[in-house]
């Protein structure tokens, strides 16, 4: 089969294709977005009929995919770490129905949070739910993984995680393709009710699921994902999961180290090979990319005398991405500094495209504010959270997808009035509908500026589930006619947006407004594919 040199989120693409996906159901977010974009881009996909369409959200994307898995074909679900916890409900429950076609959970985390609120770690999820994790070191795994993990899927009867980090996302290498296998024919779960998950059916399928623990056991002391490598030097016997296997090799050159080394890709964890590991050496280094998951592991059932080292004793940084310098600090090697980095591309904070509408929005608003005072902004995850920075200092929060209405209601309870929230079109629909019902519920006097820019801007670029339907969407919630309104955000129409705002702010109940203008960047490029097109 041919090699391709792909992106680790390709590579994860091209596996899932080449093991049978039928659907790949997704909401972007860095560093996962490349995985469905992949598929949407892949010839072969199209001419398998592969479904793979953005959601609305993680968790509308997780219960899509378990919809297509109670089918019988093969699905895939992708979203970053913090989307996890959108889609946990599903996700948990989806451990205890089980699945019928095997159901691949693609979780990229993003240690460091290179564009992220958090750094948590999915395998905290995957270990909460009772399901194996897989964890590539490189990219030919991450194929391998997606390729295989259908099948283990299926054998296990339970959802496995695909865990990823940014540095593996979003580098590239070759990899070599297997056979494709066909997709699964339709075919419904041999248990009518097993995802039905009554008290009484559920209780049945978590004991199963337990009982199903001893077999994930065998599974990862077999997997060849897991692989143990002999050293001479051993006062030190080292674990290295996922990515951080290739951190400790790239110290080695011609990959000669020293210490007997656990290669570990796949959980639960494997408890013999562990323990030989511990019996041959002093003392353990647990080198890991997130939160020290397998070092508290350890520490529970190893805890037999000897030194085991790592994030919690202080060892490795407890916060933050691996790299091979940490891990040489850790093994007492000496650091290879690189180059430094240039001025040019050093200290350059993110900001608004010139040009894009949510600059005008920010404008409008905060002349509107001046008469009110700071601390008043709620703003939503997107582009337009840049305005908390330089030249607008405007936003006052940003914690989760949706967050920004909710929050803006609950401190209009607290007397802050008025209060406003700023959310984009995507996120809105992802998961910003539910707090305006209870905004629209309680007439709260908070007044929603939904800047919509008719896509998912920051990731990209994706489809936006409101275009152009934002209008009828608030209607339909229930927001009242005389105060909705759409306005058109630039610098002609100032005066007129700064009225409209004023007045809105000066309502004592709910308000929402729609500044609606495309994003310069899909704007540019839809123009360039029209011409294109007519040429
Ligand atoms: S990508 Fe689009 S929405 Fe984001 S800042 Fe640039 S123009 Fe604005």
């Amino acid at each position: 089969m041919e090699k391709l040199l792909l992106l680790g989120d390709e590579a994860i693409a091209q596996g899932a294709i080449d093991g049978g996906l039928s659907g790949i159901y997704a909401y972007p977010g860095t560093p996962s977005t490349e995985i469905m974009e992949f598929v949407q881009g892949s010839k072969q996909a199209e001419e398998l009929n592969i479904h793979r369409t953005w959601s609305a959200n993680e968790k509308t994307a997780m219960e899509a995919a378990l919809g297509m898995s109670y089918a019988g074909k093969r699905s895939m679900v992708c979203f970053k770490h913090v989307g996890l916890n959108v889609a946990a409900d599903a996700f948990v429950n989806a451990s205890i129905t089980g699945v019928n076609g095997g159901l691949i959970v693609v979780s990229a985390d993003d240690p460091s949070m290179h564009s992220s609120q958090n750094e948590q770690d999915s395998r905290f999820y995957a270990k909460f739910s009772l399901i194996p994790i897989l964890e590539p070191s490189n990219q030919q795994e991450a194929y391998e993984m997606a390729y295989y993990g259908f099948e283990l899927s299926e054998k296990l009867n339970v959802p496995v995680m695909l865990r990823i980090t940014t540095r593996l996302a979003h580098s590239r290498a070759g990899v070599q393709r297997s056979q494709v296998k066909k997709q699964n024919q339709l075919h419904l779960p041999s248990d009518p009710r097993q995802f039905v998950l009554l008290p009484s059916i559920a209780r049945k399928n978590y004991k199963k699921l337990l009982g199903m623990q001893p077999a994930m056991d065998v599974e990862s002391e077999k997997s060849t994902f897991n692989t143990f490598v002999d050293g001479t030097d051993k006062k030190l016997g080292v674990i290295a999961a996922g990515l951080a296997y290739n951190y400790l090799m790239e110290n080695y050159v011609n990959g000669k180290n020293p210490h007997p080394t656990l290669k570990l890709c796949q959980y639960p964890l494997p408890h013999k090979q562990v323990a030989d590991l511990y019996n041959l050496c002093d003392s353990l280094l647990i080198l890991e990319d997130g939160a020290p998951v397998i070092e508290e592991m350890l520490k529970g059932f190893l805890n037999l005398g000897k030194p085991i080292h790592g994030r919690l004793d202080g060892t490795l940084p407890r916060d933050g991405e691996l790299n091979p310098n940490i891990v040489a600090k850790a093994l007492g090697m000496t650091i290879q500094e690189g180059q430094d980095i240039p001025d040019i591309v050093k200290n350059r904070p993110p900001s608004l495209c010139q040009g894009c509408g949510h600059r005008d929005v920010f404008e409008d608003l905060n002349e509107v504010l001046k008469a009110y005072g700071t601390g008043r902004v709620f703003s939503d995850i997107g582009c337009y959270t840049l305005a908390a920075l330089p030249p607008f200092n405007s936003v006052n929060s940003c914690v989760d997808m949706g967050a920004s209405i909710t929050m803006a209601i609950g401190a209009a309870d607290a007397g802050l009035i008025p209060a406003v929230s700023v959310i984009g079109d995507s996120t809105f629909t992802h998961s910003g509908m539910t707090g305006l019902l209870d905004a629209v519920n309680k007439n709260s006097p908070i007044t929603v500026i939904i800047s919509d820019n008719s896509t998912t801007g920051m990731t990209g670029g994706q489809t936006s589930a409101a275009t152009g339907r934002l209008f009828e969407i608030c209607q339909g919630i229930g927001v009242h006619p005389d105060h909705l309104k759409i306005i058109t955000p630039l610098k002609k129409n100032h005066e007129e947006n700064v009225r409209i705002i004023r007045e809105e702010l000066e309502y004592k109940g709910l308000s929402v407004l729609i500044p609606q203008r495309e994003c310069i960047q899909t704007f540019a490029r839809r123009k360039k594919a029209d011409k294109n097109e007519s040429n």
